[in-house]
Parts: structure tokens; C-alpha cells; sequence
């Protein structure tokens, strides 16, 4: 299979373009026909180049099969790839910007008993190529469709574990960073991991954007229920290894909490929390359940989750409630999943 073109940083262009002899001039323009202007080719990199780069790279885009708006304004893309597995990727409208949440995988291995990606397996990891190309077609549908033209912020929280895709994952963040590439902030991008631990030692080789960790309990029994990986890698290791990566100034890890009714919102909960959390610098993202057919769970009522804020805040941690967008259209956090098997055939 070739490479894609949407793979590949500048300094990663600059080695080819050197390898191969080309002059290295036209690297500037071939990133700028490649992410703003391809007329740049015809006026700027000899026709020799471009006929070259074409017979090595791939150009295409994951392909857009299904289009889905909420009545909340969040878009939901069903996407397919050159293998004709699917994944999804959605914008979520947030004040004047929206942000695109990234699949890493399709489907995932994690088991997560509260998500609906997780009951489908990991089918593969994505590429790099395949992780920028959401990017790509999330923010050209919008200059299409909305005539927006402010970039929107990255979350990695679609479908997938982002940290066992470490390798792709970090290099799509890079093509994604990289001011000659997509030039997106390192405050505009963040990745979200229910604790993979190979990966999370990996993460100060990653350009510095924003972190989140999957937490939902302080106790390790309720946490193996809801994230079985967390018999392998336990919470206060991943804590450890965490309190580890470098940050940039005044950027801090949101601790993500999902809030189950009659599960995980007690005064013990909250004696815990502020024991492991009350020392450090962390946001506790508080977010209430989404249900998804067949879920085991409840999602607490506006007051419960009222109660149980003002007693965090009370043990002076930081907080923040999530409200969840999308859930009419199954696009809320952990609500992503296609049936691969049944798209195959009605596709076929
Ligand atoms: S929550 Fe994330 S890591 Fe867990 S199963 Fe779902 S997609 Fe995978």
C-alpha cells in the first residue's frame, strides 16, 4: 500500500525531497498545494516532481458515506476507508468554533464497559494518513457548508484507544502541529486515554498538547468494571506516569469523570477523589452518562449531578460539568460504533 501524502511533516518531505534529488525549494510549495493551494504545483514544482511523488504516495481522503446532523448542531460523518472498513468522526459546535473528535482505530480493544465502540473489537489501527484525512474533510465540510473558516480544535475521544495506536497517533499530531503542515496549536489539540501505559510513557517524545485521562472512579474495583484494562496498568501507576509529562505553561490534565447513577457519585467517591487529586494540578471533567442500546448504566438526574459538583468543589478540587451533545444521533462520547460486518454487505 503507498504511503499518503498526509503523513509526512515537512522536516519528513525535507529528507525525501534531498533523498530522492528534488530541489529542495519546491518543498514549500508542495505542502502548500497539498493543504491550501494545489495550483502552487503547476507554477512552482517541476512537472517531473510532481509526475514522481504521484507514483509513490496516496492522495485519496477516507471517503464520506453518511452525514448525520443532531439537533444541537453536532455533525456526525460516517467514513470509509480504502479497505472499506468504517470509522466515525464528528464536530461538536461549541460558542463560535467547533471542535472534531479523531478516530484512532476502527472499533477498539479496550472493553470499556460504558462505551459502544467498545463492544464492537478492535478491527485495526488507522494511519496517520487516515487520522489527518478526518481532520481534513471534518473542516472542508464546514467551509462548505457553514462558510466557517476558523480551524476547529482536535479531540482524540472518537473511536479507539489513542495511546495503542501511539505511533500513528503521535506522527498525525505532528503532520496536524506542524506550522508548514495543518498548523494547528498545541492548545487546540487534545488526547484522551483510559490509561494505556506503554503509550503514556511515550507521550513526552509527543508535541505538547493537552491530555485527559478516562478516570470515572477513585476505587480499583469499580474502575476494572467499567476500564478492564485497568487490571493491567492500575490507576495510581498511571497517575505516576502522568504526574511525569511534560506541559506546557499553564496547561494542566483533565481528569475525565463519567457520572452513573447509583455507581460512582457517593461521599466515599468524593473522599477518595480529593485524596488522590486534592494535591494535584487537575481538572475534573464531569460528565453524565450516555446511554446506548443494551448499556448496563443510568444516567443521573440534573440534580444528583448538581450534588455531587458541589461537593467536590466543596473539597476544593476544580471542576467542570460536560453537557453531552449528540446523543440523538449516537454521537456522544462512547456512543460510536458501526456494525462493519452489516456495512460490508449492504455496501457489497
Ligand atoms: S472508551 Fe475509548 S478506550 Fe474504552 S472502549 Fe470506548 S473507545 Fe475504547
Amino acid at each position: 500500500m503507498k504511503t499518503s501524502i498526509y503523513s509526512l511533516t515537512s522536516h519528513d518531505w525535507g529528507h525525501y525531497f534531498e533523498d530522492k534529488g528534488f530541489n529542495q525549494a519546491g518543498v514549500k510549495y508542495w505542502l502548500d498545494g497539498i493543504y491550501r493551494d494545489s495550483s502552487q504545483w503547476s507554477r512552482h514544482v517541476a512537472s517531473s516532481t510532481i509526475k514522481a511523488l504521484r507514483n509513490h504516495f496516496d492522495f485519496n481522503l477516507p471517503e464520506i458515506v453518511k452525514t448525520q446532523e443532531s439537533d444541537d448542531g453536532t455533525i456526525k460523518f460516517q467514513l470509509q476507508l480504502q479497505d472499506h472498513l468504517e470509522v466515525e468522526t464528528v464536530l461538536i459546535p461549541f460558542y463560535k468554533r467547533y471542535t472534531v473528535c479523531l478516530s484512532t482505530q476502527v472499533g477498539c480493544g479496550m472493553k470499556c464497559s460504558f462505551c459502544y465502540t467498545g463492544t464492537q473489537g478492535l478491527k485495526r489501527h488507522l494511519s496517520a494518513g487516515e487520522i489527518v484525512g478526518q481532520y481534513i474533510l471534518a473542516y472542508s465540510w464546514l467551509q462548505k457548508n457553514m462558510s466557517s473558516v476558523i480551524k476547529p480544535n482536535i479531540v482524540f475521544m472518537g473511536q479507539g484507544e489513542p495511546l495503542h495506536n501511539y505511533i500513528e497517533v503521535k506522527k498525525a499530531i505532528e503532520v496536524l502541529n506542524d506550522s508548514k503542515c495543518l498548523a494547528i496549536g498545541h492548545r487546540q489539540m487534545t488526547l484522551s486515554t483510559v490509561g494505556f501505559l506503554p503509550g503514556i510513557k511515550e507521550l513526552p517524545t509527543f508535541p505538547k498538547i493537552n491530555l485527559a485521562l478516562s478516570l470515572h472512579s477513585p476505587f480499583p474495583s469499580q474502575r476494572n468494571e467499567l476500564i478492564p484494562i485497568n487490571q493491567k496498568y492500575q490507576l495510581d501507576e498511571v497517575l505516576d506516569e502522568l504526574d511525569k509529562v511534560p506541559l506546557l505553561k499553564r496547561q494542566f490534565i483533565t481528569y475525565e469523570y463519567l457520572m452513573i447513577k447509583n455507581f460512582n457519585m457517593t461521599d466515599d467517591h468524593v473522599e477518595a477523589l480529593s485524596a488522590k487529586f486534592g494535591h494535584r494540578k487537575a481538572l475534573m471533567n464531569l460528565i453524565p452518562f450516555n446511554p446506548f442500546p443494551g448499556a448496563k448504566w443510568d444516567r443521573p438526574s440534573i440534580e444528583e449531578i448538581d450534588l455531587f459538583k458541589k461537593k467536590l468543589v466543596h473539597k476544593k478540587l476544580r471542576v467542570m460539568v460536560r453537557g453531552t451533545k449528540g446523543d440523538d444521533i449516537l454521537a456522544a462520547c462512547g456512543q460510536l460504533k458501526i456494525n462493519q460486518m452489516a456495512r460490508t454487505y449492504d455496501g457489497g
